[in-house]
């Protein structure tokens, strides 16, 4: 790597969504805060946990935190916006020379904060954990995983193949983060779009450690539906190609129904019409719902609503005067 080594001391950020993880929440955050110890001494690392609108014990569990620990904030925000937004929240929330966001559960195994911050001191503006296998997960899960991200990836470019959201960001790469207009986030996808030096780390991705995953299986469709639709406007694209294609086919079969009125042969022929009517209609609707998929997606950008909205009171930061929404 060509990129100079930075000066110390820094500050370090660790941002961690959380929502309804009062399971175990307490011990995990623990647990990470005991690799903060692992940091080199020039490193001042905090937390600083982002509340995305629990209805459990979640904030106060926190709050008790923030009381014994100096180098622990809170960030509440006033309903569930969704992890993208949260992870937002965090960026405009700190100061920090370099952030990492990462999850409460510990699947983002903390013992690779040492390592993330060596490569990042020794020069990368991104440090990205990258999984090496997912066999945490149920075989359903990993197939379709698999299926969005070569889906992803054919249609965009980007390979995000076996990356998640356990990245630390350089204080440049978080203002270019934060300076993208769009309300839609896609996190691992914008980072890797923008293409700042980045150096890897794999790993293995332990198995939840209590509590439960807050993907369900039509949030996770959404979210990769709308991961695509963010990223690239060619499935519209392949509409257009699809109309072609039903021409072409209309063609053909437009020919021989002359042919067969010229003969003297038309009366046979009801089940192509009613398999062409069934076709056409289909494809039809199709286009339509994506269509409007995509200008449901420049509505949601027109109205221009904050990424989300924070809870003051509840709230623990420790200089009300940092970043803004
Ligand atoms: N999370 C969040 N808002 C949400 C859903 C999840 O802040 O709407 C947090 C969650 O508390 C956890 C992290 O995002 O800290 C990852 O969630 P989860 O472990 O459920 O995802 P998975 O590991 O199954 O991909
Ligand atoms: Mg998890």
């Amino acid at each position: 790597m060509t990129a100079q080594k930075r000066q110390t001391p820094r500050k370090l950020t660790l941002i961690i969504p959380v929502y309804n993880e009062a399971d175990g929440l307490r011990r995990h955050l623990d647990e990470i805060l005991r690799q903060l110890e692992a940091l080199p001494a020039s490193v001042g690392a905090g937390l600083l946990i982002v509340d995305d609108g629990s209805t459990d014990a979640t904030p106060e569990i926190v709050q008790t935190l923030c009381q014994q620990r100096r180098d622990v904030a809170l960030l509440v925000l006033n309903r569930n916006f969704g992890k993208e937004a949260a992870i937002v929240a965090g960026l405009d929330h700190s100061d920090a020379d370099a952030v990492v966001v990462m999850d409460s559960d510990l699947q983002h195994p903390p013992a690779l904060l040492p390592k993330m911050v060596e490569l990042w001191l020794g020069g990368a503006d991104v440090v990205e954990a990258v999984k090496v296998s997912r066999n945490t997960r149920s075989g359903p899960y990993r197939y379709l995983a698999n299926a969005f991200y070569r889906l992803f990836d054919a249609l965009t470019g980007l390979d995000l193949h076996n990356h998640c959201d356990y990245k630390l960001l350089d204080r440049k790469v978080i203002e270019a983060y934060r300076s993208l207009p769009e309300r839609s986030r896609f996190f691992r996808g914008l980072v890797s779009w923008m293409h700042f030096p980045a150096a890897q780390i794999p790993f293995e991705e332990p198995a939840r450690e209590a509590g439960e995953s807050k993907w369900s299986a039509l949030r996770l469709l959404k979210l990769s539906w709308d991961s695509i639709s963010s990223f690239t406007a060619l499935p519209l694209q392949l509409v257009t190609l699809l109309g072609g294609v039903t021409f072409l086919v209309s063609l053909l079969l437009g020919a021989k129904a002359l042919y067969d009125k010229l003969s003297g042969q038309a009366l046979d022929g009801f089940t192509t019409v009613i398999l062409l009517l069934l076709i056409i209609g289909s494809v039809l609707m199709f286009s339509l719902g994506l269509l409007g998929s995509y200008v449901a997606r420049i509505y949601d950008e027109i109205k221009a609503r904050p990424h989300y909205l924070v809870d003051r009171g509840r709230s623990r930061l420790p200089d009300e005067g940092e970043g803004g929404q």
